[in-house]
């Protein structure tokens, strides 16, 4: 169960301790760069702590729940193996896990088995809705299967379970402003910029998000929610091989803790896209123009051109040079386009955080029933 939930841990690929959760290497806590810090010997980085007991109760209880809801695994041991356990009163399935024989009727009933994808897509959205005062901000993930084009997870960081204070999100006033987008290469650096004046790495300020008095709930901090989102897609999916993810310092942190023992056996890719697309139905071949280093990491990235079109990839890990060239965020760039034509979402400003994350969840469903039907048509 412990080594589930592991968020303190070395986050550098290529070090032994990646993922660990205890090393001779570590000591903690170490206040060098000013905050609270894992501090790994082996490669000499300095992770920020996390309260662990803290993210544990309410991981537990995001699991529980999502597993509750969904089916799709057993609320209290995880385990994915259940089978059909008749029905409850009213006449829907119930199912019991084949490990802990735990019983339980999920809430969702299953349409059908999802395939674990090749390769899982993910990006994040800033949506508004209704607090103590209108106009704040939700930070939403959203995950795709990058081939296939359907969302397979979709998190916000309202919370219906009680959070610890470490884990709640303040909005200290200093928020990240939108990066001029018409140069990609320049667009890359900035961002790398912000990542530094944050007060740690991790520390994103996005917008005001405070909710309702009466509300019950919280708002995390985007980097908690990030480890719940794949937590959860790492027992739907502890096998995938290749993750791609929009620019931001702390979802590389999370996918790579979460999925840390493929990373250290070096059978798993994760890379950093960014992309400015103006003409999306173009078939010509993209083409490598060069690369550069951007940071306090110095990563390298390429930067790809496709007429109009600019990208920018960058390998976290031992990813093959070669994939560069056919990755992307279609998948979340379609999902994008549709989702701002959808009355139900262009409405929900004004609906409360817990009412606009089951809108995005529903509308997620809706999405999916669409795809399906794509590419049922296209076989
Ligand atoms: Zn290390
Ligand atoms: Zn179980």
């Amino acid at each position: 169960m412990s080594t589930l939930f592991t968020i303190n841990s070395c986050k550098t690929f290529g070090c032994r301790n990646l993922g660990l959760a205890t090393s001779e290497d570590y000591s903690w806590p170490d206040y060098r760069l000013g905050y609270p810090a894992l501090h790994c010997r082996a490669c000499g980085s300095y992770p920020p702590l996390f309260e662990a007991h803290q993210f544990n109760e309410w991981l537990s209880a995001h699991l529980s729940a999502y597993a509750s809801e969904s089916g799709y695994f057993c609320p209290v041991c995880y385990g994915k193996e259940t089978i059909r356990y008749g029905y409850n009163p009213q006449g829907t399935q119930r199912v019991q896990c084949r490990t802990c024989k735990k019983v339980w009727t999920p809430k969702r009933q299953l349409l059908r088995e999802i395939t674990s994808p090749e390769r899982i897509e993910t990006v994040s959205l800033i949506v508004p809705f209704q607090g103590r005062r209108a106009d704040q901000k939700l930070y939403v993930l959203l995950s795709f299967d990058a081939i296939q084009g359907n969302i397979i997870h979709i998190s916000t960081n309202f919370t219906q379970h009680s959070a610890g204070e470490t884990l709640r999100y303040l909005c200290r006033g200093n928020i990240e402003p939108d990066l001029d987008h018409r140069d990609i290469v320049k667009h890359v650096d900035m961002r790398e910029m912000q990542f530094l004046h944050r007060s740690q790495f991790d520390e994103i300020q996005y917008g005001s998000a405070v909710l309702k008095r009466i509300a019950k709930g919280a708002i995390l901090r985007p980097v908690i929610a990030a480890h719940g989102h794949f937590r959860v897609l790492n027992i739907l999916f502890p096998e995938i091989k290749t993750h791609l993810i929009s620019h931001e310092c702390f979802l590389r942190g999370a996918v790579i803790t979460v999925w840390a023992k493929l990373f250290r056996q070096r059978q798993a890719e994760l890379w950093y896209i960014e992309e400015d697309i103006s003409d999306s139905d173009t078939n010509m071949p993209w083409h490598f123009q060069g690369k550069t280093r951007h940071g306090w990491w110095q990563s390298q990235w390429s930067l790809w051109v496709q007429g109009k079109n600019r990208k920018m990839v960058c390998s976290l890990t031992n990813g093959d040079s070669n994939n560069a060239k056919t990755l992307s965020l279609a998948a979340s760039r379609h999902y994008i386009q549709w989702l701002y034509k959808q009355t139900d979402f262009i409405h929900s400003a004004k609906l409360s955080a817990g009412r606009v994350t089951q809108i995005l969840c529903s509308l997620a469903q809706d999405y999916n029933c669409k795809i399906m039907k794509e590419n049922e048509n296209r076989e």
